[in-house]
């Protein structure tokens, strides 16, 4: 899981962890595994520029960021055809 900690110091500095340090840039890894055969397919996808409404307070956001990406890396249930069995039940993550 993502580190929680935020360095909020006497330097006033809010160190907010990887992967969304950087100009909220980032690539994400999805995996979709078959739950029939199991097959993996994976592909890359990169988030440019993502669009949220952050609120204004900084404590807030930084909770905020922590609930969003809690959430965003969550395995979800999608349908998703498989090549090799056919199924159409799979998971979707992010890493
Ligand atoms: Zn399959």
């Amino acid at each position: 899981m993502i580190p929680t900690t935020i360095n909020d110091d006497e330097s006033g500095g809010l160190v907010v962890p990887c992967p969304i340090s950087t100009n909220f840039r980032c690539e994400v890894q999805h995996t979709l595994t078959c739950n029939e055969c199991k097959t993996l397919s994976v592909h890359n996808e990169f988030y440019h520029d993502l669009s949220l409404n952050f609120p204004d307070s900084m404590s807030e956001a930084a909770h905020f960021i922590e609930d969003l990406f809690e959430n965003f890396f969550e395995d979800e249930p999608i349908d998703h055809r498989c090549e090799e069995c056919g199924s159409t039940s799979a998971t979707l993550s992010h890493r």
